[in-house]
């Protein structure tokens, strides 16, 4: 058994050597180094063609096609020909370079031209889309989508590493034993290829068995009845022999999902994800076409979902859905100064210079445990909280507003303590006067931040900082206490008074977003 097998690999590497000579192809655009000591570069394949040139020994040539011994090469910019491909070296082909995959963290992450907040976007990705991250520029990430088939940048702070992988050759698909699968829904598209954007060789009906033979990235390989060959999308298939069309509940104003599911822009399975709504979110019922069902979020995003994943909302009461005022908000929260900036600080304390009690007071340090704190109360009421830093890091006011226009913000607050006066205290809120409905939310988020604090009111001001003049979406900036008050600079710093704050600004959104 070993002796053939090592008889068959020389054959098929001595048939492989031979090949090049017979075919036009195989050397097709590699490299190689020239051997002989001067190499003539002819117009023709054939020792009685002009020469056009001559290659000195170690010459790098791209080989673009053979006749018989002669390589047709390029050199450089200027030089190509024919060359006796007796005297080239083919180069080992380089190693692939280096790449890890990352993690989108948020949903609707840019995935822009250039390493820029202010480059074109080529499109957005879910949270968890994995993405081919191969070098970094600043704070920006090259990156390729393979879902997509896009080439990009993603600014850093949205992309998470899973321990990187040694590189290895990429494994080809699984390939899975033959076995019957049912379509769970209308319409399902059969394509060439496993993409969205390949073209459609039928559409499958519900219930339809296809019997499923490979695997890729939520594809699936499968052969139906008339003997056709395709991809469809795995969300749809099932193991399960089809039962009855579950029934769309049709009592009472709201429904409910029993599993976490897309929505979709229209009732059917091509068309585009809006978002992915949780299990158990309260929907308000809208429309039903066939299986599917409009529906519309507490944040009044409407779509469509698939029945079979429909329940009836155990209480269909106009109540505004507990705990969940800010569902499909997305809040990017600011925490002000960072890196070689600290803001200012607490050195009215006492601190020695350079302790850790001291960095503790610098203003980066408690923006930052502030705006981790609101974070945490947006989003247990169910908005996507985006942060500018989440680490002592320096950004340009501009990188910070980029952010808040790159990530869609429905509100952007930048956090800051402020200064100077060892007696001064209380908490100012800042919005820029010319934007429309700015100072709205501001009175909001103030009230309910004076309320929740008990701190004095330094009341609702018109402010000319950067991040809120040249951000385009509603956005504030609060000075939530004087670090320069040791008194007030240990109050803001405990936990409870940042819990405080967190409430104050949940509250004040709720109200926002409710009118
Ligand atoms: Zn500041």
């Amino acid at each position: 058994m070993k002796g053939t097998c090592v008889r068959m690999i020389i054959l098929i590497f001595l048939a492989l050597l031979c090949l090049p000579f017979s075919s036009n192809q195989a050397f097709a655009a590699t490299k190689a180094k020239v051997k002989a000591t001067t190499l003539n570069i002819r117009e023709k394949p054939t020792t009685a063609s002009k020469t056009v040139g001559k290659l000195p020994q170690g010459a790098a040539v791209t080989i673009q096609g053979q006749q018989k011994e002669w390589a047709k090469i390029s050199y450089g910019k200027a030089q190509s020909g024919w060359v006796d491909s007796t005297y080239l070296t083919l180069e080992k082909a380089k190693p692939a370079a280096k790449t890890k995959t990352g993690y989108a963290t948020v949903n609707s992450l840019n995935v822009r031209q250039g390493a820029s907040g202010t480059s074109k976007s080529l499109g957005k990705i879910s949270k968890g889309t994995p993405v081919t991250v191969y070098s970094q520029n600043g704070s920006w990430l090259k990156v390729t989508v393979p879902s997509k088939k896009w080439t990009g940048w993603i600014a850093k702070n949205y992309i998470a590493f899973s321990p990187i992988p040694a590189a290895k050759p990429a494994v080809p698909a699984a390939p899975v034993p033959a076995a019957t699968f049912y379509v769970t829904v209308n319409s399902l598209n059969l394509r060439e290829l496993p993409t969205t954007s390949s073209k459609v060789i039928q559409s499958l009906n519900k219930g339809t068995a296809v019997q499923l033979t490979e695997k890729k990235t939520g594809w699936g390989k499968v052969k139906i009845a008339n003997g056709k060959t395709g991809w469809v999308s795995l969300t749809y298939l099932s193991a399960k022999t089809p039962v009855e069309p579950v029934k769309i509940p049709t009592d009472g104003k709201y429904i409910t999902l029993t599993s976490d599911n897309d929505l979709l822009k229209g009732p059917g399975t091509d068309y585009e994800v809006i978002k992915i709504e949780a299990a158990g979110t309260r929907l308000e019922k809208m429309s039903v076409k066939a299986d599917w069902m409009e529906v519309k979020t507490a944040a009044g995003v409407i779509g469509w979902v698939h029945s079979s994943y429909i329940a009836p909302y155990k209480d269909n009461t106009d109540k505004p859905s507990g705990g969940q005022a800010l569902a499909g908000k997305v809040i990017v929260l600011d925490p002000g100064h960072g890196g070689k900036d600290p803001g200012t600080s607490g050195k009215a304390t006492g601190a020695l210079p350079g302790s850790l009690e001291e960095k503790a007071t610098l203003e980066k340090t408690v923006n930052l445990q502030t705006v981790n704190a609101m974070a945490k109360t947006l989003q247990a009421a169910g908005a996507t909280v985006i942060l500018t830093r989440t680490t002592d890091e320096y950004l340009t006011l501009l990188q910070r507003v980029n952010v808040s226009h790159s990530q869609n913000a429905d509100v952007f607050i930048s956090v800051h303590y402020n200064a100077p006066g060892n007696k001064s205290t209380g908490i100012d809120t800042f919005f820029y006067p010319t934007h429309v409905n700015e100072q709205k939310l501001a009175s909001y988020v103030h009230e309910e931040l004076i309320k929740s604090t008990q701190m004095k009111n330094r009341g609702v001001k018109p402010g000319n900082f950067q991040v809120i003049r040249d951000n385009k979406k509603p956005a504030l900036l609060l000075e939530l206490g004087f670090l320069s008050n040791p008194d007030e600079a240990k109050l803001v710093k405990s936990e409870e008074y940042q819990q405080k704050v967190a409430q104050g600004v949940y509250q004040g959104l709720a109200k926002y977003f409710s009118l």
